[in-house]
């Protein structure tokens, strides 16, 4: 008998990828959660089916769940609401009084639930994210099962949850007090940009992250603008600017990271700072493309990313991977730059150890939290299989997750959510849409019934 007591969930009869390198897979084989971790990841057939919850995943693959390092869930909300504009029109014109209009906590709780809906479907297991109210985004992901890194966000303005950046800090203190001891939620502390936070309130920002032991996100160095407002204001680049305020260090999670010298390069992977990667995004808003290969090359964590639904336009973070390994492919003219294997890597390991749980999910290693996922492979798109991560990267979809665990919980099972009522999250995303499609100008389109 190889199990020491019986399992809750026995997954068998799948293929498993139990890291991100094609060599490692087990053409078939079985996979027993119990207590929440991985039990045995092992080739073959199991000695018993005795196990609480038996998943039979013959034709499918079985492996980690997908990190998203860096959304703004709420924003699903204004997904569509403003496309085909550069960064700063579409913040300043579009997204910035949107949220002074509409962003309320029934907001932020509904758009979250709605992201963690798609993010379930599609694979996601655990996410970072970055907004206001984020007590509710909180609430939102202990109830769909997700795992998550949450951080609430700050400004030198008034934002939706803050009269003033004071205040804004004293939420993020009673929002990271709360939230210390959860299992699956872990929250953080996010300082929007160097361009809406004056070196004053990113000082605080890092020291209220390390008194409270928690990381802090920033968007970074997105756009050529954001470079030339920076070095015009404080005679400085982005990073050499939070270098010459002692902010780099491994405790900083810094979101795009697209315009960068060599020098920059050096000082980020030279402190330990955390990057994530957001193609789409970038793409989209035609920011650049980040200089990702540069990094890896020089050590720094890397994971992926999304962003918001505003500037993706979704959370699908297979459509993630198949853009990370084009884009630069393409950008360079050289098609071995950026490997399936390295952005598969990037959505798994290297999104665990942005989110600093790298001990503890990213790969399916014995003792790890069971964050699985069930990919169903039977389908005309994904066969026949010569190279598995191949199919991930560049022919999958999100739709092609069949079943999700996360923590060891089944949260989809059959392509059924089992922990969010999904009728209810799409009917609230309509009146949403009636609600801020009718009484802002700036919507496009029509609204369909
Ligand atoms: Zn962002």
């Amino acid at each position: 008998m190889d199990f020491d007591l019986p399992p809750d969930l026995l997954i068998h009869g799948a293929a498993i990828l139990p890291f991100s390198q094609a060599s490692q897979l087990i053409p078939r084989g079985w996979v027993s959660i119990k207590d929440g971790r991985l039990q045995k990841v092992a080739p073959g057939d199991p000695p018993s089916l005795s196990a609480r919850t038996v998943i039979d995943g013959r034709g499918c693959l079985i492996m980690p769940g997908l990190i998203n390092s860096h959304i703004h869930a709420p924003m699903s909300l204004f997904r569509g609401l403003a496309d085909d504009l550069p960064l700063k029109t579409w913040f300043e014109d579009h997204i910035f009084p949107a949220e002074a209009k509409w962003v309320t906590a029934e907001f932020v709780y509904r758009g979250a639930l709605l992201a963690c809906a798609e993010m379930i479907r599609a694979g996601t297991t655990a996410f970072a994210d970055g907004y206001f109210f984020e007590e509710q985004v909180a609430k939102a992901a202990r109830q769909s099962g997700m795992r998550a890194l949450l951080s609430q966000g700050t400004l030198d303005f008034p934002t939706p949850d803050s009269p003033s950046p004071e205040a804004g800090l004293k939420r993020i203190r009673n929002f990271i007090g709360a939230w210390a001891g959860s299992a699956t939620v872990r929250p953080a502390l996010f300082a929007h940009s160097l361009y809406t936070c004056s070196p004053e309130l990113l000082i605080r920002c890092r020291d209220l992250a390390e008194e409270l032991g928690a990381p802090w996100i920033i968007h970074l160095s997105e756009t050529r603008g954001e470079v030339d407002v920076i070095s015009r204001k404080y005679g400085r680049t982005p990073v050499d600017h939070l270098e010459s305020l002692g902010l780099l260090s491994s405790n900083l999670i810094a979101c795009h990271c697209v315009w960068l010298t060599e020098a920059e390069m050096d000082l980020l992977a030279e402190r330990g700072v955390r990057v994530v990667h957001n193609p789409e995004s970038n793409m989209k808003l035609a920011s650049g493309v980040a200089p990702i290969p540069d990094l890896l090359k020089r050590g720094v964590p890397v994971g992926l990313g999304t962003d918001g639904c505003a500037s993706n336009n979704n959370l699908d973070l297979f459509q993630e991977m198949d853009f990370a390994a084009k884009v630069h492919k393409v950008h360079r003219l050289d098609p071995t730059v950026m490997p399936a294997e390295t952005v598969l890597e990037m959505a798994t390991q290297g999104g665990a150890r942005v989110l600093g749980m790298e001990a503890e999910i990213g790969s399916l290693e014995v003792g790890k939290k069971a964050d699985v996922i069930v990919v169903d492979l039977n389908r005309p798109h994904l066969q026949p299989v010569y190279n598995v991560v191949s199919h991930l990267v560049y022919a999958a979809t999100g739709a092609d997750v069949r079943d999700v665990i996360i923590d060891g919980k089944i949260v989809m099972q059959n392509r059924q959510l089992l922990t969010l009522n999904e009728e209810e999250i799409l009917a609230e995303a309509r009146k949403w849409r009636n609600k801020i499609g009718s009484k802002d100008s700036r919507s496009p389109g029509k609204s369909i019934e």
